[in-house]
């Protein structure tokens, strides 16, 4: 088995030690707004077509949706989890925890 270490300071993490994993979803939020202006819907349809071609499959994809695995330690853990909820709660910019 490969050896493991701390995504953020990293530190050694042998086997059997405390350790976090840190799922993350990173996906596209759809406010059913599209900001296409009406009087050129032929145009900005070609645009984005254009985009779409001049990109890989893979590209596209991530950019709608994306899954990222930490490893962390207890300590990175435990700023990880303060720093997360603390910019939810100061900033009250949207986020939300389940
Ligand atoms: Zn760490």
């Amino acid at each position: 088995m490969e050896s493991q270490s701390c995504f953020w300071c990293a530190k050694h993490l042998p086997l059997g030690s405390l350790k976090y994993v840190v799922h993350i979803r990173v996906f596209a939020d759809f406010d059913g707004v599209l900001s296409i202006p009406e009087e050129d819907i032929d145009g900005e349809f070609d645009r984005i077509l254009q985009e779409i071609e001049s990109r890989t499959p893979d590209e596209l994809e991530r950019e709608v949706y994306e899954e990222i695995g930490l490893l962390l330690c207890k300590e990175c853990r435990d700023r990880f989890v303060c720093d997360v909820k603390g910019a939810g709660e100061v900033g009250g910019n949207g986020l939300t925890f389940h």
